[in-house]
């Protein structure tokens, strides 16, 4: 097929956010009367999955401080519901299980979950939570939890099938995916007017909208747009902060014991939740019994045929590189700088010692390959989704979206002529305008 000259609307980047965009729109032109899937063009530098979205742990979950982030999260869970199969969905439930100083964080998230009739139980007091762990894994032993949070909803997808099925389903209502085309630039009568054609390293596209999903590489197509590099952030007691760098990179820090993901169990033989702990518990080396930390650790964790083991990952690492130096490519397991290290296997094959038996000894499998992956990080690591230069919608999710499939299906409706309530929460304005997102005690910057 020939490279295209023109196109209606023009994506850049086949991940979750760009391939959901992708379908969402074609079913939303045709809903509408105003076209087709045929309409919409994906362009990729490299492949479906090159980026963050091919390599993310894929954990789904509504576990959030924030209430706009909860709503979020609960369209998300609708739209992985909405075709398990084919986004290789595993609705087996997610547990936050936190310290006695994240107690009255969670008993809100619980609460005003019940108020958007997003199904959990919460469990408080340090013996109702043993119990409630014991309940489901006999060998559960941290020390200091006082509450799970159980949501039954959520879980996780399997990351590159997931983006192949919704490639599928993109094409399938007629979209194009072009892998291997860089885009390169912009056109526009001048720096802040619209954008009239997508410069590519194989040649230019004129289009009437684009929508940028370019993850970890946001803020190189942030920067050909010509967008803020820096913004003012009034805070939440009235002082305004200058100069604020508009990016920043953190290095996710994840990795597979390679055991059989058998051996990660329920007490009745079933797949359990996604398990997320939080502790203010000193961590001790299951290695040697030395003092790994007694600042808050955090850790999260299944059992994943995809991976083949158990999967999952620790807080991440603020990369101190300036922004500006932190080479993205090459990307993800393929970076020379930016994956986990011997320290990380340590302490997160002791923090899963720390709690479950089971896993003691078991660092010995731990998997030496490359993984984990940067992500380009808004100022309050919350997503920016909004419309910039008239026609070019911008997605960053802050680098903890994989889990938010539902956002191309609200993103399409407002190219369509129908704003979302959720996706207000997340315009850019609310940085100048002090509208920020309230922040919670967890080690994560994204809870
Ligand atoms: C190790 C790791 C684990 C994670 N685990 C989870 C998790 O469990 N749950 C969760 O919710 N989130 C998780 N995340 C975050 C999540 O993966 C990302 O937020 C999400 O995948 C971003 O999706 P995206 O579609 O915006 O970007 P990406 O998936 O990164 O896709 C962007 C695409 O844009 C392309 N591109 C970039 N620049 C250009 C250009 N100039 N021209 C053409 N194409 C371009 C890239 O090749 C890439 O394919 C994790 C992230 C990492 C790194």
């Amino acid at each position: 097929m020939a490279f295209p000259s023109n196109a209606s609307y023009l994506i850049i980047g086949a991940g979750i956010h760009g391939l959901s965009t992708a379908f969402h729109l074609a079913q939303a032109l045709k809903s509408t009367g105003r076209g087709s899937g045929e309409d919409v063009l994906v362009l990729d530098k490299t492949s479906i999955g090159a980026g963050a979205s091919g390599i993310a742990c894929g954990v789904v979950r509504n576990n959030y401080f924030q209430p706009a982030m909860r709503e979020l999260m609960a369209h998300s869970v609708s739209v992985w519901e909405s075709d398990a199969e084919k986004y290789h969905y595993h609705a087996v439930g997610y547990m936050q299980i936190s310290p006695e100083c994240m107690h009255e964080d969670v008993a809100s998230i619980a609460e005003q979950q019940k108020q958007i009739g997003y199904e959990s139980v919460f469990i408080e007091g340090a013996k109702a939570s043993r119990d409630y762990m014991r309940g489901m894994f006999d060998d559960w032993q941290a020390e200091g939890i006082t509450s799970v949070l159980h949501e039954k909803p959520g879980g996780y997808a399997n990351n590159t099938s997931s983006l192949y099925g919704l490639a599928d389903k993109a094409e399938a209502e007629g979209v194009r995916i072009l892998t291997g085309v860089t885009v390169t630039g912009f056109e526009s009568a001048n720096s802040s007017a619209a954008i009239t054609a997508v410069q590519t390293d194989r040649g230019r596209i004129e289009c009437d909208f684009v929508v940028v999903a370019a993850g970890p590489w946001a803020k190189s197509v942030w920067e050909m747009l010509e967008l803020p590099r820096t913004v003012t952030i009034k805070g939440r007691d009235g002082t305004i902060h200058d100069d604020v760098p508009m990016w920043v990179f953190w290095s996710l820090q994840e990795g597979t014991l390679g055991v059989d993901p058998d051996l990660q169990k329920t007490n009745d033989g079933g797949f359990p939740p996604v398990i997320h702990v939080d502790s203010d518990a000193p961590l001790f080396s299951d290695v040697d019994g030395s003092l790994i930390t007694e600042q808050m650790w955090g850790i999260y964790y299944k059992p994943d045929f995809h991976f083949g083991g158990i999967q999952g990952g620790a807080a991440p690492d603020k990369i101190t590189t300036p922004p500006d130096e932190v080479m993205v490519d090459p990307y993800g397991t393929e970076s020379p700088d930016y994956v986990v290290d011997e320290e990380f296997a340590h302490m997160w094959c002791s923090a899963l010692a720390h709690c479950q038996k089971r896993f003691s000894g078991q660092i010995v499998k731990y998997k030496n390959e490359p993984s984990g992956g940067i992500g380009a990080f808004t100022p309050d690591s919350f997503p920016v989704f909004d419309l910039f230069r008239e026609n070019c919608y911008v997605i960053a999710d802050s680098n903890h979206g994989y889990k938010m499939i539902g956002v191309g299906k609200l993103v399409a409706g407002e190219i369509c002529s129908s704003p979302s309530e959720l996706l207000k929460p997340f315009r850019f304005s609310r940085y100048a305008e002090g509208k920020l997102h309230p922040v919670s005690h967890s080690p994560f910057p994204w809870s």
